[in-house]
């Protein structure tokens, strides 16, 4: 369990990254493109990658749902911008193991930064699949997939 005032923390910083998402636009010189869909919340994402040279110069998204999903978004908009693909594999999985309780607390803040705020979806299985909507729908543009992604 998160201790109260830090759990209070990640809350504002969740709600504060779904009333104002960051990268949340079409990105005119995408060059990798992806669907998401998690028919569990009905959260709906497309992500927008510009990728050069292995690495992701820049990325955003659009979409519909709820604040968890949307808040993932932006805080994996903002995390993943600049880094390589290989990079943004890594992130997702400790990331992965953070939101499914497989990474301790003070060991996901030291590694994950900012992503930490979303550790207390842990807690609640279904949200597993709201946070990472956007992860799932990012690494399918990097692999160029022709697909829509979905959680089931
Ligand atoms: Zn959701």
């Amino acid at each position: 369990m998160l201790d109260p005032e830090l759990r209070e923390l990640y809350q504002q910083v969740i709600l504060d990254h779904n009333k104002s998402p960051r990268n949340f636009k079409k990105l005119e010189t995408a060059n990798r493109t992806a669907e998401g869909y998690n028919p569990l919340c009905g959260d709906k994402i497309n992500i927008f990658v510009d990728v050069e040279k292995d690495i992701v110069k820049d990325i955003s998204f659009q979409g519909s749902g709820c604040a968890i999903s949307k808040a993932s978004a932006s805080l994996m908009s903002t995390v993943v911008k600049g880094k390589s693909i290989e990079e943004a594999k890594k992130i997702f999985e400790k990331f992965h193991d953070l939101i499914t309780g497989k990474l301790d607390e003070d060991e996901s803040i030291e590694e994950l930064g900012k992503l930490a705020v979303l550790a207390g979806v842990k807690e609640f299985p279904i949200r597993v699949k709201c946070a990472s909507l956007a992860w799932h729908t990012m690494l399918s543009a990097l692999k160029n997939e022709d697909k829509t992604v979905t959680t089931e």
